[in-house]
């Protein structure tokens, strides 16, 4: 069986072609500049070089089309005909608290997805729009939407609810949801198998650390605290993002800067986190790892702010769940960053986790790093949304 998975955003579309007989990818891609002047089709194949497609995509619709050709292409083609691709799944940002799991689409998944335009502007419709798209150019296949929200639907209310008034609740659902849960997903269901952590012992915190970071506790799969909030702004000092901050501070910089509120919170998602702390230097840790060992003592302070949170966070879950059987690394600074993973770990001597620093060195790959007396057992462990995406559609086709 061959999925299509399909990652839409407003001017962007990232596909995957995966062959769930082995779940390798036969090809993937990007469009940029959907709808602008100058739009750009990128197809690569494993062992080929890439294959560039410059012409107008002027909606969606017509860069699915491109995908399309592209994958059927005689000399860049990795499949005959567009019959082969057995089924397509699709991220969406959000679900509301509708869809608990993934699901088939059909009208009735379009008017919800359609209905959480409010609680994902930037997304939602664009997910409709690969949807729309995908059932206009290829009509008779399934198309599967696998929410991010999903996987924090399991939350318990006192784990959810905002502690403001009811009516908020009860008229626009505002709640925590929590992102990045296809990979948190993903990741702790892997780790309960790569682990073989047997039932009762399935208490996993992940640490998803990129770009956006996020860290969830789950049992058996199932999550029951997550650090994002109602949007992704919450929880974690991230590259650009604040993460929690008191909510006076909006206020105090709209009164003492004459901004706007939509203003102040694009300087909280955009032009904060690590970034603002290390003065601008950068969100990337590469460089701020590089600045501190130098002596800049911004990078270093942006460094220890992402450290501490991250610790209060795990601490704060392994309360919730009254420890943990594993932590698991994953995401570009949570698989990559071998001294940020240590400089965390340090502070769970009292629960028992033992890293030993040789396994430590690990980068990008599946690795358990603690010792074999380690209390909690840890991982690194690679994300890999897309093929969470494909499983689910073959799951639901
Ligand atoms: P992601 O959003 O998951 O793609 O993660 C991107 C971030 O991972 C980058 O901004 C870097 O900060 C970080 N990263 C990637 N590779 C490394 C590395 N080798 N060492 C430290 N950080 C890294």
């Amino acid at each position: 069986m061959k999925v299509l998975v399909i990652n839409a955003g407003s001017s962007s579309l990232k596909y995957q072609l995966i062959d769930m007989e082995d779940e390798s990818v036969k090809a993937k891609g990007l469009c940029e500049r959907i709808g602008i002047d100058g739009s750009k089709l990128t197809h690569k194949v494993p062992g080929k070089e890439d294959f560039v497609v410059e012409k107008d995509m002027p909606t969606h619709q017509t860069a699915i089309e491109l995908v399309l050709e592209a994958l059927i292409d005689a000399e860049h083609g990795v499949v005959s005909s567009v019959d082969e691709i057995d089924a397509v799944g699709h991220r969406v940002l959000h679900g509301g608290s509708v869809y608990t799991e993934s699901i088939k689409v059909n009208e009735d998944v379009k008017k919800v997805i359609r209905e959480c335009f409010d609680l994902g502007p930037l997304h939602n419709p664009a997910n409709l729009m690969g949807i729309e798209a995908c059932e206009a150019a290829m009509p008779g296949k399934s198309n599967v939407a696998v929410f991010d929200t999903a996987f924090g639907m399991s939350l318990k209310p006192y784990a959810y609810r905002y502690a403001i008034p009811e009516e908020y609740y009860d008229k626009y659902k505002l709640r925590r949801y929590g992102f990045h849960g296809t990979s948190h997903m993903f990741v702790s269901g892997e780790t309960i198998r790569y682990a073989n952590l047997p039932e009762g012992h399935q208490r996993v915190i992940v640490c998803h650390l990129g770009n956006g970071s996020s860290i969830s506790a789950s049992v058996g799969g199932k999550a029951v605290d997550t650090s994002m909030g109602l949007t992704p702004l919450e929880g974690l000092v991230m590259g650009t993002r604040s993460g929690d901050i008191d909510p006076a501070v909006v206020q105090f910089i709209c009164d003492h800067e004459g901004l706007s509120v939509d203003d102040v919170l694009t300087i909280l998602n955009k032009k904060s986190g690590v970034l603002a702390l290390s003065g601008n230097l950068s969100s990337d840790f590469r460089d701020l790892s590089s600045a501190a060992e130098s002596g800049n003592e911004k990078a270093q302070l942006a460094l220890d702010a992402f450290a501490h949170k991250v610790e209060k966070t795990i601490g704060g879950y392994l309360a919730v769940m009254n420890g943990a059987d594993a932590i698991t690394f994953t995401g570009g600074i949570g698989e990559n960053d071998c001294a940020m993973r240590a400089k965390i770990l340090e502070h769970f001597d009292y629960a028992g986790v033992k890293l030993d620093p040789e396994k430590n060195k690990v980068r990008g790959e599946k690795c358990e790093i603690s010792t074999p007396d380690s209390r909690i057992r840890v991982f690194v462990l690679p994300t890999n949304e897309e093929l969470a995406i494909a499983r689910e559609t073959v799951r639901l086709s």
